[in-house]
């Protein structure tokens, strides 16, 4: 049956998470298990922690959950608003940190640019030097739009305001781009394991600093499986483990993973993702258009104007019989435009091998 042979190729992912894992990234899931009250289960841990704490260039303890990121987000939210909460969101992924604060009784406000701009410090100080509110969030890099905002120029305005717990998911930037967590000084770094970290989706990670501990103690309803106070209490008392059990297979990975990342070099891998980056970007300017402010263009994923009218689940569908995929646009921007991930361990060679693909079905060159 056609169906069946199309699902027997893998797909090369280039899709904005999951992504593409590499073989050996792979078999490190099937290390034995360990016993996570175990010496050895905490030695792991706490390996895997000081990697990511030189990647997020943060001295703050970093919580690992098996829950994918939006649990973090989930636990940074409930956790840290003592009085109203912030939520700055440039598409989807900015609304879902809205939606959680509804969905946990957490007073909040949403300031929602149009799709395809970034938040300015303009917008950011407008809503803080109102004093109404004691957390924000922002994302990073929203994933529907290609727009990533530039912390750099946010950090100063949230400098201004001390008192303000600043969350931020960097779920698709986190180990593509250089996210200085300390020295922007953001509160609750959340990020996850399935995209440009270049691992299997089920687990997440957030840095938390001093500030927002101390929000989180005068926080009487923290829930329990997201309770950020229980999490680092197990993280000190307990010398690295969590509260239930951890999925040590990933922490197996992200433990070898980040030796691979620091091997490669921090500075390079930024640099590699710029590059593809700018590979997938010319391409865009050329035959399409981006769909981003071009200033604040995502160096890990790209979301192209459809100016062809193509159907772009066709294109997929085309692609897919010749072991690629890519993204179509999200929601209402679903055939509007499509996007292609450029992250985690992706070679030149690999955008390449997918741009002459895309090009010799849609007939460009
Ligand atoms: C994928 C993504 C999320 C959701 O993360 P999960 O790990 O699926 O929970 C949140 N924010 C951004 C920007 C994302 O790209």
């Amino acid at each position: 049956m056609k169906g069946e042979e199309d699902s027997m190729i893998h797909k090369k992912l280039f899709i904005p998470g999951p992504v593409e894992v590499t073989e050996d990234i792979l078999k490190t899931l099937s290390t034995p298990m360990i016993g996570h009250r175990s010496p050895e289960y905490s030695a792991l841990q706490e390996s895997a922690t000081k990697k990511l704490q030189q990647l997020m260039y943060t001295q703050n303890p970093i919580i690992l959950s098996a829950s994918s990121g939006t649990g973090l987000m989930e636990m940074a939210v409930r956790c840290t608003t003592t009085k109203r909460a912030i939520v700055f969101s440039m598409g989807v992924f900015g609304n879902r940190w809205f939606q959680i604060a509804q969905g946990n009784d957490v007073p909040a406000d949403k300031h929602e640019v149009e799709w395809g701009q970034p938040i300015t410090p303009d917008i950011v100080e407008q809503y803080l030097s109102t004093g109404k509110y004691d957390v924000a969030t922002v994302t990073h890099n929203e994933t529907t739009t290609g727009v990533m905002n530039n912390l750099e120029e946010l950090a100063p305005v949230f400098k201004k305001y001390p008192d303000v717990v600043w969350c931020t998911d960097t779920v698709s930037s986190l180990a593509g781009v250089k996210i200085e967590v300390d020295k922007l000084g953001i509160d609750v770094c959340v990020s996850s394991s399935q995209k440009a970290l270049g691992l299997p989706p089920g687990l997440s990670l957030a840095s938390v600093s001093e500030k927002a501990r101390n929000k989180a103690a005068q926080v009487k309803a923290r829930g329990y499986y997201f309770d950020m106070l229980l999490l680092l209490k197990y993280i000190e008392e307990r010398k690295f483990q969590y509260p239930s059990t951890p999925t040590i297979p990933h922490i197996f990975a992200l433990d070898y993973q980040m030796d691979k990342i620091l091997k490669e070099g921090l500075d390079n891998r930024f640099d590699r993702h710029e590059k593809l980056a700018g590979l997938v970007q010319n391409w865009a300017r050329k035959y399409f258009k981006m769909f981003a402010n071009e200033k604040y263009a995502s160096k890990t994923v790209t979301c192209i104007e459809n100016t062809k009218g193509f159907s772009v689940k066709e294109l997929n569908a085309e692609l897919g019989k010749r072991g690629y995929m890519i993204s179509n646009g999200y929601g209402t921007l679903k055939e509007k435009t499509f996007r292609i991930a450029h992250m985690a361990d992706m070679q030149e060679k690999d955008i390449q091998e997918l741009l002459s693909e895309i090009d010799d079905i849609l007939k460009l060159s």
